[in-house]
């Protein structure tokens, strides 16, 4: 049992069984032995790679994007230019490179970086050295003023609720302690109408996930987009909408036992994109689009042709094999989606039009 597990097991021996976003929220963030707070996961070495970790394109396309609809949006003077868990902030170094191009961006930019790690946010501070970050731990501390902000394989980190449906009730997914480890059990039935309401057609025994943490952060987001101006890019795996159990524990680009280890493997599950677009509030949502198409969208290709240019073959061969990573329907393309917030009343979001069907959703 790793410390962490220790710690949760005393817990529940105080209080009884933990609801899984207790325990989600106690491996990846305990300030001691989290799993985020303790490393870098990223990488090779690591236990996942993300996108911007895959190719400089993924960055620089999110930066060609963001200072389309700065600029779309009449380029105000000053602006927030914010990430949300930035990781080792190559997405926002390769964003800036290219975003910076356009006359006047990176004057207007402030820089801020939503990020509660400790070691990540070290590891931001030497990549974006040039560009003076700044750091908050909520997307409420960010400074007042229209909002520019992406966020990738964010809000599949947050912690989450799993319940099942046992007739007309729900049962909640608890975390128990089970000889000289942890167990999951189903906790007792509760009418819960929120769920009955989001889930009308979860066949008996369906499992159902729901995330408050990533609904509040989205509420927060959307509404500050809706006052003061903006945009939003989130970039996760995920659908639209559906049921099922999604959890996944990581260990060295290995699937295991998300009770095994707690605090050392990294949890997650798949972002519900409807519940983020009716958490927003009154913004104008776009998308989902794949990420695959999306980036063709924004023009990939193109930009993989630029940089395959007076490489040797090797080098031709990594563009091309982080091409397909990125954007084929067998790799990232299909998996991971992309959604949109603006003011109601802004252009359409570069890449995001057409959306795939958005079932359910009447704006
Ligand atoms: N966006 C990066 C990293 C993804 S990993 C990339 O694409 O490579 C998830 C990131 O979210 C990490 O930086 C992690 O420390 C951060 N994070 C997780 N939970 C968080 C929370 N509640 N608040 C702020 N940041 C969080």
């Amino acid at each position: 049992m790793t410390p962490l597990g220790a710690l949760i097991a005393g817990r529940i021996v105080e209080r009884g069984p933990m609801p899984l976003d207790e325990y989600m929220a106690l491996c990846l963030g305990h300030p001691e032995h989290g799993y985020y707070a303790t490393r870098d996961p990223l990488g090779a070495a690591g236990d996942f790679t993300t996108a911007p970790e895959i190719s400089q394109m993924f960055g620089e396309l999110v930066g060609a994007w963001l200072a389309e609809v700065w600029r779309g949006q009449g380029a105000p003077a000053r602006f927030v230019l914010a990430e949300l868990g930035p990781g080792r902030g190559t997405l926002m170094r390769d964003a800036l490179r290219v975003a910076s191009r356009l006359p006047g961006f990176a004057e207007a930019a402030e820089l801020w970086l939503v990020e509660t790690s400790p070691a990540l946010r070290a590891r931001q501070a030497e990549t974006l050295a040039g560009h003076g970050p700044n750091w908050a731990a909520r997307v409420e501390e960010l400074p007042a003023g229209p909002l520019y902000l992406v966020a990738n394989e964010f809000f599949d980190a947050l912690p989450a609720r799993q319940f099942r449906r046992a007739d007309m009730a729900w049962l909640e997914r608890l975390v128990e302690r089970a000889g000289p480890g942890l167990a999951f059990r189903w906790g007792p039935p509760r009418a819960e109408p929120e769920l009955a309401r989001r889930f009308p057609l979860a066949p008996d025994g369906a499992v159902v996930e729901c995330c408050p943490a990533a609904e509040a952060i989205a509420g927060a987001v959307g509404a500050r987009i809706a006052s003061a101006g903006g945009a939003a890019l989130v970039i996760d795996y995920g659908a639209w909408d559906g049921t099922g159990d999604t959890l996944q524990a990581l260990r060295a680009h290995d699937s295991v036992d998300p009770l095994a280890e707690p605090g050392a493997a990294d949890l997650t599950t798949h972002v519900r994109f409807r519940a983020l677009a009716e958490a927003a509030g009154p913004v104008a949502v776009a998308g989902p689009v794949a990420q695959g198409v999306f980036l063709e969208r924004l023009g990939i290709t193109a930009r993989a042709n630029a940089l395959a240019r007076g490489r040797d073959a090797g080098g031709v061969a990594a563009i091309a094999a982080a091409h397909r990573r990125l954007t084929h329907p067998d790799e990232m393309g299909n998996l991971f989606r992309v959604l949109g917030f603006a003011p109601s009343n802004s252009a359409p979001l570069p890449g995001l039009d057409p959306a795939e069907p958005r079932p359910g959703m009447d704006r």
